[in-house]
């Protein structure tokens, strides 16, 4: 038995399921989830000494590989002057001023301790602020665990075969709106039925909870046009895409403006971090200032604070984003070489440093249904051959995939070789 075997027995009997984050379970790939104990640079180890290639960076925060050691030594230096003080510190104010400068439209911000606080805030900041109850989301999207945003939603919940989760009231549910992704007609449709009812919408920019769907062109403009015509709150929920598909994230990228932006995982550094924020009007009404009420007791926790600023000054410096990006383009560029050689359909996606990757014979992946045309049993076996080659990808087919500034030439050649071995070995299955 591995250790990862028997330390997956021990964990099961007093943590359900044996994960504290569903998708951790590999419930959809099979086999036992590795337990890591080590992660340096583009590495993971696990506890049986095996080293992988990691492109899942602890779901998107490990941008500069892990371990940095200006990040370690600023948590360092932060350590020394204690964990929490639950008051203000200056840190907090560096870093709200950085995100204000690295992203436009955020004028002010409020930090939080995850993604799902950022986005559960935001929506209540938008119901509190326009007097309307219903949102939009998109199906697919991911946006965190809060009941309202657990209704047609990706990531772990769609992975686990619950998209829409129990225990969520059909009094809540009714108030999300759910459409299809990258389908402007539906949106322009239902708003003209509805759209005085409805506070916000809240986007993936790039959905990165169904595996990797980039906008189609136009998309986000459209979703801009119509929230400005019905008075509805834009949101762009940037938790994945924000500081990595570029430095001031997707809505730079793609040159669309929100009124509000929710963050998480680089902005933290791989500490507990989230936080949201945009227009000062709309920021206004959060309390103090204004009666919608949001609060958190380790909110801009020091050290975190320290880990994030660290993380976002380092890649700030010029041709970063671009680099990550030319990595993950040669990767891919790669895999689609060894799956033609092989004979098997293989279709990527790309927004900067994140990807999916595709068991289809599609020419190009748009929706959420060309998502589950894929064949997530092949997505399996391949999941398996690549651990197997040392290369460990996200255990789903509907999660997307990261790189790091950590991750080069040496990397890439081991990722491409155990491709090439797992690409032949699907053919001969
Ligand atoms: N929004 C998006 C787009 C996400 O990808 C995630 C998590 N993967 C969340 C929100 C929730 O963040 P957290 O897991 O930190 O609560």
């Amino acid at each position: 038995m591995s250790r990862s075997e028997t330390l997956f027995a021990n964990a099961q009997k007093h943590i359900p399921g044996g994960v504290n984050s569903p998708v951790r379970a590999f419930k959809s790939v099979g086999g036992t989830p590795l337990f890591f104990k080590h992660a340096e640079g583009a590495y993971v180890v696990d506890e049986d000494d095996k080293r992988y290639v990691d492109y899942v960076g602890s779901w998107g925060p490990m941008i500069l590989g892990h371990g940095h050691p200006q990040v370690l030594d600023a948590v360092r230096q932060q350590l020394e002057h204690g964990l929490s003080y639950g008051a203000p510190t200056a840190l907090e104010t560096e870093m709200a001023d950085l995100v204000c400068k690295l992203v436009p439209s955020m004028e002010m911000v409020r930090m939080v301790n995850s993604g799902t606080e950022a986005t559960m805030s935001a929506i209540r900041l938008a119901r509190g602020c326009t007097g309307r109850d219903n949102i939009i989301k998109f199906e697919g999207c991911y946006h965190g665990h809060s009941d309202s945003l657990l209704v047609k939603a990706g990531s772990g919940a769609l992975t686990q075969g619950v998209p829409s989760s129990a225990g969520v009231p059909a009094n809540f549910a009714r108030h999300t709106l759910t459409l299809p992704y990258n389908d402007l007609a539906s949106v322009e449709k239902t708003l003209a039925a509805v759209g005085k009812e409805v506070a916000c919408i809240i986007v993936e920019p790039v959905a990165g909870n169904m595996n990797c769907v980039p906008p189609a062109p136009g998309f986000l403009q459209g979703l801009r046009q119509l929230c400005n015509q019905h008075g509805v709150i834009l949101i762009f929920d940037e938790v994945m895409t924000g500081f990595r598909v570029a430095l001031g994230g997707a809505q730079a990228h793609y040159g669309v403006t929100p009124d509000l932006s929710t963050f998480g995982k680089i902005i933290g550094g791989g500490m507990p971090v989230g936080c949201f924020g945009g227009k000062r009007e709309i920021m206004s009404c959060i309390a103090p200032l204004g009666p919608v009420y949001q609060a958190g007791t380790l909110s801009g926790n020091p050290l975190a604070m320290a880990a994030g600023l660290a993380t976002l000054g380092l890649i700030s410096r010029p041709g970063f984003h671009q680099e990550l990006a030319d990595y993950t383009t040669r990767m891919l560029q790669g895999l689609q070489e060894r799956a033609d050689a092989a004979g098997i359909p293989f279709v990527s996606t790309q927004a900067g440093g994140m990807f999916g990757l595709y068991f289809s014979g599609a020419d190009s992946i748009v929706t959420f249904a060309d998502v589950m045309a894929s064949d997530a049993e092949r997505f399996k076996r391949f999941f398996h051959l690549m651990l197997d080659g040392g290369v460990y990808l996200a255990p789903s087919a509907y999660e997307a995939g990261f790189t790091s500034i950590a991750h080069g030439d040496t990397e890439l050649a081991i990722t491409l070789d155990a491709a090439e071995r797992a690409f032949a070995a699907l053919k001969r299955a």
